[in-house]
C-alpha cells in the first residue's frame, strides 16, 4: 500500500533499526518504545489487523516472533516478554500493517500493562453464552 509507513519500512523508503528480514516477514526496533529492544514484527505483504491476515501469514509470523525473542532478551537483558497486538482504535491501533509488538520485560520495570476487573453476579456466564452463539 503506497501510504502505509510499514510498507515503505519494507522497502526501505522509511529508515528503520531493522533486526531480522526473511522473505515474509521483517522485524525492526518501535521508535518510540514502552522499553528498550521493544521490536515490531510485521509481514511483508499488506494486511490491516489480524483477522484481515491469512492464517499461512499468522503462522510465519509467530515462527519470526520465536526466532527474534530470544536475542531480544540477550541483547537488552530481559526477564521476559509481553506479545501483543492492538487490533482497531479501540485498542490502540495506530498503524493498519499488521504488527507484533515484542516488549522486552524486567523483573522491576514497574510496568502495569493493564488492569483486572470483575462481573456481577452471573455476567460471566451470559457473556460466555452470547460469545459462543457467535462460534456454532
Ligand atoms: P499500534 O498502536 O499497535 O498501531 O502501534 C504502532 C507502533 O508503531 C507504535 O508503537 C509506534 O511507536 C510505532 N511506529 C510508528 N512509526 C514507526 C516508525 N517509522 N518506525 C518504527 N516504529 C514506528
Ligand atoms: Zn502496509
Amino acid at each position: 500500500m503506497t501510504d502505509c509507513i510499514f510498507c515503505k519500512i519494507v522497502v526501505g523508503d522509511v529508515p528503520a533499526e531493522k533486526i531480522y528480514e526473511d522473505d515474509k516477514v521483517v522485524a525492526f526496533l518501535d521508535i518510540s518504545p514502552i522499553t528498550k529492544g521493544h521490536t515490531l514484527v510485521i509481514p511483508k505483504q499488506h494486511f490491516k489487523d489480524i483477522l484481515d491476515t491469512p492464517d499461512e501469514v499468522l503462522a510465519d509470523l509467530i515462527s519470526a516472533v520465536k526466532k527474534i525473542a530470544p536475542s531480544i532478551k540477550r541483547g537488552v537483558g530481559a526477564d521476559g516478554f509481553n506479545l501483543g497486538v492492538n487490533n482497531g482504535a479501540a485498542a490502540g491501533q495506530v498503524v493498519y500493517h499488521l504488527h507484533f509488538h515484542i516488549i522486552p520485560r524486567f523483573e522491576y520495570d514497574n510496568l502495569k500493562m493493564w488492569e483486572g476487573s470483575s462481573y456481577a453476579e452471573g455476567e460471566m456466564e451470559d457473556v460466555g453464552k452470547k460469545i459462543r452463539s457467535y462460534l456454532q
